[in-house]
């Protein structure tokens, strides 16, 4: 979670907001919204609702009790075993050692890619040498409710304060929102161009960012209404927008979707446009989608390429520059991890994937996979 508690992707983006994800997602958000811990949706370019991340925490555990998840917290995915072009078998470490599963069908939703890597699956890292930047998610807290922050308001301060050469900083710009519970503001400032393959690089990156969440502390403290501001919290781990993508049956392009080319196979509905945090610059960008509607995403971008049992879901999902830089978002995550794992379980069970089975128990399941479902 890393801190970042606006979930996008979960509705359209025109004047008249449409659900473009429902599932699993769906439950979710009606666990949240019991516990008064959801607001929303809002706008900032796109639509995002704003979730307490305590109270994820306690949906997320009793969703998966319900549904008989054996969870294992701390378990650190280091190995895997291949035997021609299948994952026999997974390693991972915990305080007791290195243990093994075996499994019949195997889902990658490490956003690093960790899995297929390490099962000598095709991967890899970013696109065409472009990464979308990391950034450290950072949580104030100390700024009564009343008091109203806006992005543009924090722009200007963060860039006179380097003017008069204050810092370190990374970014000027963006997202500012309150949490439903605490009121504390969260935004996603402190960036740093790192390799999350790496724990000496992103262990500097780490450090770099907290020095920056308590330059931008002082930035925020000198805003009206926020002198008592505190930093009630950084990531704790630095957040990382892209890694590897699995090399998949096939690669969905941008273009695929300015062209609104239909996906008979479609599993999911991205409605997030092209967010794009440039590594140079540190500037970011928005594209919309075609008319700020949804759209189809393959389950052939889901499957392996070459490992037969091995699926792809949230950012580790198979895509193009552009289109890795809409579908990443916790939304439509929510939508291709759903699909990956049943068609992972279809797999395990029957010993083939039917695509026309996946969208049909999916549509069961209450999720959307087409865009004509867009009500
Ligand atoms: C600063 C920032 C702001 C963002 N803002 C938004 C936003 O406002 N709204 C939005 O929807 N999205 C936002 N995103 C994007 C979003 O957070 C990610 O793209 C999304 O979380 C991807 O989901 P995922 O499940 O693929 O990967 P992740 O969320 O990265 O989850 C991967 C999980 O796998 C675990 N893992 C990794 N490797 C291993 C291993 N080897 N063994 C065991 N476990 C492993 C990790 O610990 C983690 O829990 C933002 C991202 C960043 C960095």
């Amino acid at each position: 979670m890393r801190n970042v508690l606006t979930y996008c992707g979960l509705y359209t983006l025109g004047d008249e907001p449409r659900r473009a994800v429902m599932g699993v997602a769906e439950e979710v958000m009606a666990g949240l919204r019991k516990l008064g811990a959801v607001t929303g949706p809002q706008r900032h370019r796109g639509v995002f609702v704003v979730f307490d991340p305590e109270a994820v925490k306690l949906v997320l555990d009793s969703l998966c009790a319900e549904a008989g998840v054996q969870v294992m917290f701390n378990a650190f995915v280091c190995g895997a075993t291949r035997a021609d072009d299948r994952i026999v078998d997974l390693r991972w470490h915990d305080h007791g050692g290195e243990h093994t599963i075996r499994a019949r069908a195997f889902v990658d939703a490490s956003g690093e890619g960790d899995l297929a890597q390490f099962a000598g699956a095709a991967t890899r890292y970013g696109n065409d040498g472009a990464v979308n930047l990391g950034t450290l998610a950072t949580r104030f807290g100390g700024i009564p409710r009343d008091v109203v922050v806006t992005a543009d308001q924090l722009t200007a301060a963060v860039q006179a304060a380097k003017a008069a050469g204050r810092g370190p900083f990374s970014k000027d710009r963006s997202v500012l929102t309150r949490l439903p519970i605490s009121g504390d503001m969260v935004c996603y400032l402190a960036s740093e161009d790192y390799d999350p393959r790496d724990a000496l690089s992103q262990s500097a990156a780490e450090r770099r960012g907290r020095q920056q969440a308590w330059a931008y502390l002082d930035v925020i403290r000198s805003l009206p209404g926020c002198a008592n501001a505190w930093l009630a919290s950084t990531g704790p781990e630095f957040g990382t927008r892209e890694a590897r993508h699995i090399e998949a049956a096939h690669r969905l392009a941008w273009q695929d979707v300015v062209e609104g080319r239909p996906q008979p196979d479609s599993i999911a509905l991205g409605a997030w446009g092209v967010e794009w945090h440039d590594r140079t610059t540190l500037q970011s960008s928005f594209i919309y989608p075609p008319d700020k509607t949804a759209y189809e995403i393959p389950l052939r971008c889901l499957l392996s390429r070459d490992t037969g049992n091995l699926f792809a879901a949230g950012r580790v999902v198979d895509a193009d520059r552009q289109a890795g830089a809409s579908l990443r978002v916790m939304g439509t995550a929510f939508a291709t991890g759903q699909a990956a794992g049943v068609a992972a379980a279809m797999l395990a069970d029957q010993g083939k994937v039917d695509g026309e089975r996946v969208r049909r128990v999916l549509r069961e399941q209450g999720a959307l996979v087409e865009v004509s479902q867009i009500t």
